[in-house]
């Protein structure tokens, strides 16, 4: 037996016990008549504490000798500690140790295993098994497991049934390149591995599942901009006989489940908008709606005048900053560099102070007056005190802009409270979107989406307006889930795909299986998919998805703690039918 208790557990009702515990060296203090021991696992920390006195001569030595990270067991008695550490669950008692044994040496650790370590961010990744030690990431950890475990209790509940779908697989079309396996059995022939299962789970419901759930994951070739990770977690999900209504109602259940179950706030309805005003409001498609700031559309009141810049503008938009009249002419000047920033792209930034008196005084005084600046206020919502923060140019690019400055001067105000939960449904979103790269149009969800009833005939004439039956769920400016209802009968399929520039060769090679199926019975379907990982970190009041994962990858798609990728050897080449083409580094 290695243990009777772990390090966590024992308190003042269990002195006099005899106990054996088990972990890691956190800490040894050393008096030389007296030593202290903090001894750590998952559950926590328990001094121990040898003396001159009481202790054995051999195990005192022992204990003098033990080094950080050592795995040692050690049984003893449970005594009352003289000085108290209120600020640890054990603090009223320690051990006296009456054996040791040393389980295992270690190195001294490259970084301290502490909550604050000394060690960079490469240095703990590359040491993982040793950050994962420490309570920050342990606590990360355990947390991931919570959601997960109410994920699979609620959807349990509701009937859905966990279906594990395969990972060698063919090209799925969720918009990144896939990772590809080549196949040693079929040479020349390569599986790619699951952007999603989305074409599975369709299979699934063609196959009468009924409803569907999987935690899994995904892997995207992308470029790992951002807070990304090739491979990521999806909880994925896919009902029958839905209408987008149903699967609304059954994964605002859900999230309202876990805000409940994980953070113990509760949220009645879900707010919803269209994607039109998400993007008119706030110049995105996933608002962080936990403040203000709604854009107010000023063409028509500020293109009346003899300033250029505003009248040849395809948009003039405003933000009101609340009392940002105390920014200074210093501050404003930083926010104008800062929207000019090749990243944002502004060519500038117009401002307009809105005084206590109720005057106003702006960068455009000369040509706009009280009235005009008025009217700015009103559209804005801008109240005495506060700073109309105007872009101009471009619809699409100004909007994108102005997201932008709005979420930079949220963060400036503090006006991001991650203990703060604001989720949304942004619903009927475009079929399609515009690729400037590829000048064509691309399915903006993925091609299995529906569009909305009776606008497939508008593909041919406006295809840009057709709406899908496709939706997102946000939190606090994050998508954490995408979905849609599907198409479920061939025709529409080949529509779309002959739409989307496919084929019928290409339609039928890449998704013939599913066109098949289609012609076997499907029933009306959809579903959506949440990423697991951000809704964690969300849940969790972090900002970046690897704290939450075990074995992240790096910024560069690298695991550096096993080194991957890596090469491989002629003989494992020459099995898989498979030459390199060597180019310098
Ligand atoms: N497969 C989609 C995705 O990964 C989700 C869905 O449509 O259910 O975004």
């Amino acid at each position: 037996m290695f243990r009777s208790h772990n390090c966590g557990e024992l308190r003042a009702s269990h002195i006099n016990t005899e106990v054996t515990l088990s972990g890691w060296v956190q800490k040894v203090r050393d008096k030389g008549f007296m030593v202290w021991v903090d001894l750590r696992d998952r559950y926590g920390i328990t001094q121990l504490i040898l003396d001159e006195e009481r202790t054995p001569e051999s195990i005192m030595e022992k204990a003098q000798k033990l080094g950080r990270e050592f795995v040692i067991q050690v049984t003893g008695t449970v005594i009352e500690r003289s000085s108290k550490n209120p600020n640890l669950a054990t603090g009223d008692i320690e051990i006296l140790v009456k054996e040791l044994t040393i389980l295992n040496q270690a190195n001294l650790p490259p970084f301290t295993i502490e909550d604050e370590t000394d060690g960079g961010e490469e240095l703990r990744m590359k040491y993982r098994y040793l950050d994962i030690r420490r309570n920050p990431v342990k606590n990360s950890l355990i947390f991931r497991h919570k959601v997960s475990q109410e994920v699979r209790n609620y959807l349990s509940k509701e009937g859905f049934i966990e279906v594990e779908t395969p990972y060698l697989i063919k090209s799925t079309p969720e918009g990144a390149r896939d990772f590809v396996v080549p196949s040693r059995m079929n040479p020349g022939e390569f599986y790619a591995l699951p952007q999603s299962p989305q074409t599975f789970k369709q299979l699934l419901m063609v196959g009468g599942m009924d409803k569907y759930f999987q935690i899994v994951k995904c892997f995207r070739d992308e470029d790992l901009r951002a807070d990304r990770q090739p491979e990521f977690t999806q909880i994925d999900c896919e009902m029958a006989f839905v209408e987008q209504e149903d699967i609304l109602d059954a994964f605002e259940g859900l999230t309202r489940h876990l805000l409940k179950e994980i953070n113990g706030i509760e949220i009645n309805k879900f707010p919803r908008m269209t994607y039109d005003e998400a993007m008119k409001k706030y110049g995105n498609d996933k608002p962080d709606i936990r403040f203000g700031m709604e854009f107010g559309e000023l063409n028509e009141v500020s293109q009346h005048k003899d300033f250029n810049v505003f009248n040849q503008a395809e948009l003039v938009v405003g933000i009101a900053v609340p009392n940002g009249n105390s920014y200074t002419r210093k501050e404003i000047d930083k926010l104008i560099d800062w929207v000019k920033r090749p990243q944002i792209g502004a060519l500038g930034m117009v401002y307009c102070r809105y005084n206590e008196d109720r005057t106003f005084k702006s960068s455009v005084d000369k040509f706009y007056d009280e009235t005009d600046f008025e009217q700015w206020a009103q559209l804005t919502g801008a109240k005495p005190g506060d700073l109309i923060c105007i872009l101009s140019g471009d619809k699409n690019k100004v909007r994108a802009q102005m997201s932008a400055l709005r979420m930079e001067l949220a963060e400036q105000l503090g006006l991001r409270n991650p203990k703060e939960f604001a989720p949304l449904w942004v619903v009927d979103f475009p079929l399609l979107e515009w690729d400037e790269e590829t000048e064509r149009f691309h399915a903006m969800h993925h091609p299995f989406t529906s569009p909305k009833p009776g606008q497939l005939e508008l593909l041919k004439t406006k295809p840009g307006e057709v709406k899908a039956n496709a939706y997102d769920l946000v939190l606090n400016g994050n998508e954490i889930g995408g979905g849609s209802i599907r198409i479920h009968d061939k025709k529409t399929q080949s529509l779309m795909f002959d739409y989307l520039g496919f084929t019928e060769e290409e339609a039928k090679a890449q998704f013939g299986f599913l066109m098949n199926a289609f012609e076997y019975g499907a029933p009306p379907h959809g579903g959506l998919a949440f990423g697991l990982d951000r809704l964690v970190a969300i849940l969790g009041g972090q900002e970046t998805i690897r704290d939450f994962i075990a074995f992240p990858k790096n910024n560069a798609g690298r695991d550096v703690m096993i080194d991957a990728p890596a090469p491989i050897d002629n003989m494992q080449l020459e099995e898989l039918s498979l030459k390199v083409k060597h180019h310098e580094k």
